[in-house]
């Protein structure tokens, strides 16, 4: 929503460099504005004041030699120009090609950023004890003009080359004017918003740590850049609204260690590589706050870094350190521009803006000792340990001498250091280089070498850029408390509107009860006006009536009096005055007259009541009538239909019994039925005799039976498919049973058979056990046994206890049981 891309486009304004005298150090002071141009909808214009951004990084200037902020072509001509080799040894920069401010105002048009050269200067470390021994018979291989920023660099007792730089330091430089001269404009660069290198460069034993790492602990005025460019930077800052942080490293043999933390010992480099920030995000990073536990790090720093090299075997002179300061800056009354815009709609634009923050990063590097190392070993390393531990340095030198020369190929990438610095050479940092020379001609060649090191990292050009960004984190959290109260308002009005919307609801309804009690009352006013208003009619109608009632009796008095004759006449004249009410005879009549019509009205009325109850009652009697005549129709319909049935169930019958005779005529020529009706027919002869009694016959017709069907055949029929041919066996069966003949066949065959027949002997048995008549057949032919086994044994629970009871019920069967014990 808020995305605004700005741009950075620096304008120069004719740049006023205010001109100090050499060796004061008093910075130049530059008056530069950049508008700010917002590429996107939003757009306005930032002016900053960047007072001393431009200046010379140290901050001096002479008349002979400007080396202020040139355009970048400018820069690139210097070293051509600047050593000027003679016989005087004197090399001299051509200042009319290192003008400043036309250099600057060139550059200005279309650069995103401002040129600013690396600068760098030399510094002399005093001789030590044991150069004051040993090389007490020689003079300094260098010789110092500090007032003209020149190095002489003896080759010989005649002959010497001569280097400027932008800044000579003596021996006898304090502490104090080495970092005000070298590293006092970069942080102050810093606290501006811009990134900023300081690196002392130089041989082992030359003061680059005296220079850049020293504490100060037992002495305050050795305090080193270190130390006192962070005492400016928190002078410098708010800590309510800014925020340091530092990591501190060292690089070794291409591996990064975190010397705050010895663990973290392979920290890897982070390119972002839209904005080309290099990070450690691996590194700790340490919140300062104030100075002391600034230099409480800086020990812990160094104790570990003495730690390390013990335990790797190294000398610290080979490894580089670095320290990492991140600065974080809130920048305020960048809204000026927008605020004075009176309007309640930009107002709230403005406070959806969000606040600017300045990143800006110091790194301070204590590089490795620049000597070579002539020999493979001779520090204990092998040739690839010792071209290991040389990479970084020798790429640094690569690029600076790729840059100086303007190559199209920078090799950053050679090795961590490098990439490291990769904003500080040819990047967008204010970087200054102090390199370090011992005054020994035993170490000519070293010094030579450091001088052209410092010589060609003099021609690098950078492109010093702000490191702005909006604030998005911060406005976010405004936003939030903006959309907090926003709520809170919101609800707060809700809830007057809707307090208001009760209030007129309550009255609307107050207003209408009153409107509707206010109806009600007229209403009723109304009501009873119409009804006062219909009384009086009605008694005003009353009062006609009565005057046209005496009216008419008048007259017929008046017409009886014609009749009666002309006695009466004064009478017929006195009633014809008098009203009814005066004539009591009259009034008397009249009454009955009315109580007798009245009653007979009211026996009209009855009647034409009780008549049309009478016709009611009729017509629903004959609409009953008509009903019953239906049902009676429906009744004598279904008579006729019952009697057709009738009709065709007896011829059906009739045909049913010539079926069954003709049936029973084929009994002989087989088929179960036809042996059932042989059965049938065969018992029914059987029977026939029996009421003979001849008892031989009886027993010759059981015999004859058995002989002509078979026992089996007939047992098996109970067995049939056929209900009916089952229960025809049944009772064949059960009628064998009761035959006298049958008994000792059943007694001899009850234990013999199939189970499935011998149920039914058994319930034969049981059957004929039941008539007393049999029971002394039964003893004497052995069924007392018989029933005593089926009492017990009989699988059939049913005919089990059939038997029981039978047995126990008869007294033949008792006694006969009682007889045999
Ligand atoms: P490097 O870090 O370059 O190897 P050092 O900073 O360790 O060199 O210096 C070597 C020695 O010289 C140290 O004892 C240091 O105190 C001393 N020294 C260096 N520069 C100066 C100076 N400008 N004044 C006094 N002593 C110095
Ligand atoms: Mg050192």
């Amino acid at each position: 929503f808020f995305f605004f891309f700005f741009f950075f486009f620096p304008t120069f304004l004719p740049s006023q460099f205010s001109r100090t005298l050499p060796l004061t150090g008093i910075p130049l002071a530059a008056t530069v504005a950049f508008s700010l141009s917002d590429l996107s909808r939003c757009s306005h214009s930032l002016t900053l004041d960047l007072a001393a951004m431009a200046t010379s990084a140290f901050g001096t200037t002479t008349a002979t030699s400007n080396y202020r902020n040139g355009g970048a072509a400018n820069a690139r001509n210097l070293p051509k120009n600047s050593s000027v080799k003679s016989k005087t040894g004197v090399r001299k920069s051509a200042p009319g090609s290192l003008g400043g401010g036309g250099a600057a105002s060139s550059s200005s048009k279309d650069d995103a950023g401002v040129p600013g050269r690396v600068r760098v200067a030399v510094r002399l470390r005093p001789r030590n004890a044991e150069e004051m021994v040993a090389d007490a018979d020689f003079a300094d291989c260098v010789e110092l003009q500090p007032e003209l920023k020149r190095l002489k660099l003896r080759k010989n007792n005649w002959d010497s080359d001569t280097y400027e730089f932008d800044e000579v330091l003596t021996e006898f430089a304090s502490q104090k004017r080495v970092y005000e001269v070298v590293a006092k404009p970069v942080v102050e660069s810093v606290l501006d918003g811009y990134n900023g290198t300081v690196m002392a460069y130089g041989q082992t034993g030359t003061g680059k740590t005296y220079t850049v790492g020293q504490l100060g602990d037992e002495d305050m005025a050795a305090r080193g850049i270190m130390v006192r460019a962070m005492e400016d930077i928190l002078a410098g800052v708010s800590l309510e609204s800014d925020s340091i942080s530092v990591s501190y490293m060292q690089l070794y043999m291409e591996t990064i260690q975190d010397l705050l933390d010895p663990t973290n010992d392979n920290i890897s480099i982070v390119e972002d590589h839209k904005t080309g920030d290099v990070s450690l995000p691996g590194a700790t990073q340490v919140e300062i706050r104030d100075h002391h536990s600034f230099l409480e790090i800086l020990k812990l720093g160094e104790d570990h870094r003495f730690a390390a090299n013990t335990k790797l075997n190294t000398e610290s002179s080979r490894s580089h350190a670095i320290l990492m300061v991140n600065l974080r800056r809130s920048v305020k009354g960048k809204d000026s521009a927008v605020s004075s815009e009176n309007s309640s709609s930009l107002q709230t634009v403005k406070s959806l803006k969000p606040s600017v923050v300045r990143k800006a990063k110091l790194v301070v590097v204590d590089l490795a000792g620049s000597e070579r190392i002539h020999k493979s070993g001779s520090e204990g390393h092998t040739l690839e340990e010792a071209k290991s531990i040389n990479l970084s340095l020798s790429a640094l030198g690569k690029c600076i001498n790729a840059l100086a020369e303007n190559s199209p190929h920078i090799p950053v990438r050679d090795s961590k250091l490098t990439r490291l610095l990769r904003d500080s050479f040819g990047g967008t940092a204010r970087t200054s280089l102090v390199i370090t020379v011992g005054p020994s001609p035993r170490h000519r060649g070293e010094t030579a070498s450091t001088i052209m090191f410092g010589q060609r990292a003099m021609k690098v050009e950078n492109m010093l850029k702000l490191k702005e960004e909006f604030d998005y984190k911060s406005l976010s959290r405004r936003l939030d408390i903006q959309l907090d109260k926003l709520i809170a308002e919101h609800e707060r009005q809700q809830k007057i509107f809707e307090d208001e919307i009760e209030r007129l609801t309550a009255e609307a309804e107050r207003q209408l009860s009153d409107a509707e009690r206010n109806y009600v009352q007229a209403l009723e006013k109304e009501r009873s006006k119409y009804q006062k208003e219909y009384l009086e009619s009605i008694k005003k109608l009353e009062e006609k009536w009565t005057m046209n009632q005496r009216k008419s009796v008048n007259d017929e008095n008046k017409l009886r009096h014609k009749d009666v004759g002309s006695n009466v006449l004064p009478n017929a004249k006195e009633s014809k005055v008098a009203p009814i009410e005066e004539n009591p005879e009259m009034k008397k009549l009249l009454e009955k007259e009315t109580a007798h019509r009245k009653a007979v009205e009211e026996e009209v009325w009855t009647l034409k009541t009780q008549l049309a109850e009478s016709r009611r009652s009729e017509a629903l009697q004959s609409s009953e009538i008509v009903k019953l005549r239906k049902m009676l129709d429906d009744e004598a319909h279904q008579k006729e239909k019952l009697e057709m049935e009738i009709g065709k169930l007896q011829s059906h019958l009739l045909q049913l019994s010539v079926e069954a005779d003709e049936t029973r005529r084929q009994l002989d020529s087989g088929g179960s039925e036809e042996v059932l009706s042989g059965l049938d027919s065969l018992l029914h002869q059987s029977r026939q005799p029996q009421s003979d009694n001849s008892e031989t016959g009886d027993k010759e017709s059981v015999a004859k039976l058995f002989e002509q069907v078979g026992l089996h055949k007939i047992l098996s029929l109970l067995e049939a498919e056929d209900a009916d041919v089952r229960i025809h066996a049944v009772k064949v069966v059960a009628n064998l049973a009761a035959e006298d003949g049958a008994l000792p066949w059943i007694v001899q065959n009850a234990n013999n058979e199939a189970a499935s027949v011998r149920r039914h002997i058994e319930l034969a048995l049981c059957h004929l056990a039941q008539h007393e008549a049999n029971a002394r057949d039964m003893i004497n032919g052995g069924a007392v046994w018989e029933m005593v086994r089926i009492s017990r044994d009989c699988p059939r629970e049913d005919i089990r206890s059939l038997a029981h009871r039978t047995l126990t019920s008869s007294h033949s069967f008792q006694a006969e049981m009682r007889r045999l014990g």
